[in-house]
């Protein structure tokens, strides 16, 4: 079984990330910056920040943390989000979710300049991937492309399965899968007989949020697997998939830890290099 190694790829990525910030420091006489607003106090996404912010000093990215209170308006958030839009030293902005109840993502969406949407959240953004000119992609769905263009796993004629279909990973999973010539079926929580779609799929791609969910009989012997999930069950993480089960009786198989996760740093530090030489090229801010 090939086991698709979302460390080594991610590393990659991260080097070649690293010599081009090098490049863009040396043309633009600053460093490519990435604003983190995070909002709130959510144990688990303090220790994702804290990954992030590491990962951008690991390659010269500069990074900047904006806290804001609980008690805060959506109003104070969004005049944060305005001052960092225009903000020239600021190439990427990023809201680190979830919110508390009381702020709203799709304000926060259509507040953030799509220019420096460093996710590749913004409707404008999600627009421009559906109609086959991608400006920046979600970056878990990209680091899972890019996977797949590390292991040399061509998607063209193939059949994917995109277990999901949230606005962040199922729906821009499946509509690159599309842009790069697959045939893309999306299942979700309706779906009827899902294991049907997933065994007569060439590659599936599990992210419904449900831990240890798929076992070896939603796959074949061809499958490739990638696995989204993430959760954190008494001191250890797994995936949607039931990795030591589904070993050796599939294809390929990423893991967690391990796997997509990584991808997904590496391609928001690649985002944020990406808006900065947009930016700066363009004289767009
Ligand atoms: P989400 O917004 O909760 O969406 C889950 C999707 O799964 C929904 O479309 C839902 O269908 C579908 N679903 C739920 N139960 C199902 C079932 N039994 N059968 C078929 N479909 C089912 O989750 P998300 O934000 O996309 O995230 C999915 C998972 O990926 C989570 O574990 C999350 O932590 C993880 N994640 C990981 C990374 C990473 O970097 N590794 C990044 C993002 C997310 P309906 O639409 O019908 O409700």
């Amino acid at each position: 079984m090939l086991l698709i190694d979302g460390r080594k790829v991610a590393q990659k990525i991260k080097e070649k990330v690293a010599t081009d910030v090098t490049r863009f420091k040396a043309k633009y006489k600053k460093a490519p910056a990435l604003a983190v607003i995070n909002v709130g106090d959510d144990p688990a996404s303090a220790i994702y920040l804290r990954n992030k912010e590491k990962s951008c000093a690991d390659v010269g990215i500069t990074s900047m943390r904006f806290k804001l209170d609980k008690e805060k308006s959506q109003e104070e958030l969004d005049a944060l989000i305005n001052k960092l839009n225009t903000d020239t030293d600021v190439h990427g902005i990023l809201v680190q979710l979830p919110m508390p109840k009381h702020f709203s993502v799709e304000k926060v969406l259509t507040t953030l300049n799509p220019l420096k949407d460093a996710d590749g959240f913004h409707p404008e953004n999600l627009g421009l991937l559906l109609s086959g000119r991608p400006r920046v992609k979600p970056c878990t769905p990209y680091g899972i492309m890019k996977m797949f263009e590390h292991y040399d796993i061509s998607l063209k004629g193939k059949k994917v399965c995109v277990v999901g279909r949230s606005n962040i990973v199922g729906k821009p999973m499946g509509i690159l899968a599309l842009n790069a010539d697959a045939t893309v079926t999306f299942c979700h929580s309706k779906t009827d007989d899902l294991k049907a779609h997933t065994k007569a799929a060439d590659i599936v791609v599990a992210a419904i949020g449900k831990p240890e969910f798929f076992d070896s009989t939603y796959f074949t012997k061809n499958s490739v697997v990638i696995d989204v999930g993430m959760h954190h069950i008494n001191g250890k993480t797994c995936g949607d998939v039931n990795f030591s089960e589904c070993q050796n009786k599939v294809q390929a198989l990423s893991p967690v830890p391990g796997g997509v996760g990584q991808m997904t740093v590496a391609m928001l530090l690649q985002n944020t290099l990406e808006l900065a030489f947009l930016q700066e090229e363009h004289k767009l801010i």
